[in-house]
């Protein structure tokens, strides 16, 4: 993706935000779906990771599922979010060595209570652009 901006819609964004709280303080993990570009759903997905406090895999069933949904729809993924429940909007070492997608990875910092994206591994961060 060679977007400069990620663009997302409030709604999505809020959602992302109410999800990742009340999941806290385990690690919280989704989608932004739309199309354009932009995101217009945040789709959460279960975190299945073995200590998900300190880390997030999202459910391989479930994650497909909602990849099917999403082409269904016509719905592109147009990044991923997890959330740091104690940490910053940053990207782990982790984080970094497990990337896999081209789509920008959205770290929600819940003790900083600021969300930045990333493309990873390389750790270009892209701004977000919150839209009505
Ligand atoms: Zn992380």
């Amino acid at each position: 993706m060679e977007d400069r901006v990620l663009c997302l819609k409030r709604p999505a964004w809020e959602a992302a935000w109410q999800h990742l709280r009340a999941v806290a303080p385990a690690e919280g993990v989704g989608l932004f779906v739309g199309r354009d570009g932009c995101g217009e759903e945040a789709w959460p997905l279960p975190n299945v990771h073995s200590s998900p406090e300190v880390g997030y895999r999202a459910d391989p069933g479930a994650l497909l599922a909602a990849l099917r949904r999403a082409d269904e729809r016509g719905l592109l993924v147009v990044a991923l979010f997890h959330s740091h429940p104690a940490g910053l909007a940053r990207p782990s070492a982790t984080d970094r060595r497990e990337a896999y997608w081209r789509v920008p990875y959205v770290i929600f910092g819940l003790a900083e209570g600021r969300a930045r994206a990333y493309l990873l591994p390389e750790g270009r961060e892209i701004p977000i652009e919150v839209t009505p």
